[in-house]
């Protein structure tokens, strides 16, 4: 097995009927792209930056974040890194920006909904990706969009930090693909209204699921609820890649569900563009494309989306496509 991942580290992604697909690791820090690129990472799926944040005894300057941006793209080499503006509130605080006390903090004041009312910080955070643009490949996306109109916002700012800097003569790419995390139930019945401005989506099952479920993902006495293979699940995600392709828009995977080995068959079959995922399960689940066959997991995909009644259901038909 040891051999076999050996020579898959900087091997393709590719199917047994050849198709290919993109594996990307999840980073916390610029330190990680090292553990990303020892284990064959094709790109950063997910550089989640509120651990810049979150490492800090102050907010982090722009020229800081501009620091760990540019050594995280130059890291990967041209690849592609997909950073996600600050998500903070839920359980994530910062001690330097007390959060208001509320009933239900992953309902509450979180991640973009903080950057669109504090635009201090954000727009130094974009800034500071911005200029890192130039080192590599950068992508930028936004956490808990939840309707049209946020995201349009979002991309807006984006926009005019970016026509500030190109005013003052700092050289930005013109290429930074800018899309949205997709984790709230709302947006993913919206899909095919966001492709129409969002470059890509990545999916972020662990707030999908909970949000969906309505069961908090870190509560023991709910977690039987937490179900990435209830068909529920599954036919959110589908509506989400269909509607992005629909666009000629692509669509990834960030949450712990892209690297989880029952569910990759079927994510494969529904057509995932990209698997994001801790950089330990890279290898394993590149060995495990290289077994399956994309005809056959489209069947299997389109059974457990339409037939399949419960999450058991669809394990026991992954099995028997998988044998
Ligand atoms: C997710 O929600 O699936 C995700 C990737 O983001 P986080 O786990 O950081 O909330
Ligand atoms: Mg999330």
């Amino acid at each position: 097995q040891k051999a076999e991942w050996k020579e898959l580290k900087d091997a393709k992604t590719t199917t047994a009927d050849g198709k290919n697909f993109t594996l990307g690791a999840n980073i916390g820090t610029p330190k990680d792209v090292e553990g990303a690129n020892d284990n064959g990472a094709e790109a950063v799926g997910l550089f989640r930056s509120e651990f810049l944040y979150m490492d800090a005894s102050e907010l982090p300057s722009e020229d800081d974040q501009f620091e760990a941006y540019k050594q995280a793209v130059e890291g990967m080499n041209g690849k592609q890194v997909v950073v996600r503006t600050m998500d903070i509130g839920g359980d994530k605080e910062l001690p330097y920006l007390p959060l208001p006390e509320e009933m239900n903090p992953f309902l509450g004041y979180r991640a973009i909904r903080i950057s669109l009312d504090r635009q201090d910080i954000f727009r130094t955070q974009l800034r500071a990706l911005l200029r890192a643009s130039n080192y590599g490949t950068l992508a930028i996306m936004f956490p808990m969009i939840a309707t049209v109109k946020e995201f349009k916002e979002a991309k807006a700012i984006f926009e005019e930090e970016k026509e500030k800097l190109i005013k003052k003569g700092v050289s930005v790419a013109n290429d930074i693909e800018v899309g949205m995390m997709m984790e709230i139930p709302a947006a993913a019945m919206i899909a095919d209204k966001l492709a129409k401005y969002s470059d890509f989506f990545s999916i972020g099952t662990n707030d999908l699921i909970q949000y969906s479920m309505a069961a908090d993902r870190g509560n023991e006495r709910v977690s039987y609820l937490y179900q990435p293979y209830n068909p529920s699940i599954l036919r959110l995600v589908k509506n989400i890649i269909d509607s992005s392709h629909r666009e000629g828009k692509w669509t990834g995977m960030c949450g712990e569900m892209a690297g989880d080995q029952i569910a990759v068959p079927i994510l494969a079959g529904l057509g995932l563009d990209e698997f994001s995922m801790s950089a330990t399960s890279i290898l394993k689940t590149r060995s495990l494309m290289k077994k399956i066959d994309t005809t056959k997991m489209q069947e299997l995909a389109e059974k457990a989306v339409n037939d399949c009644e419960t999450t058991e259901e669809v394990i026991e038909l992954v099995k028997q496509y998988t044998k």
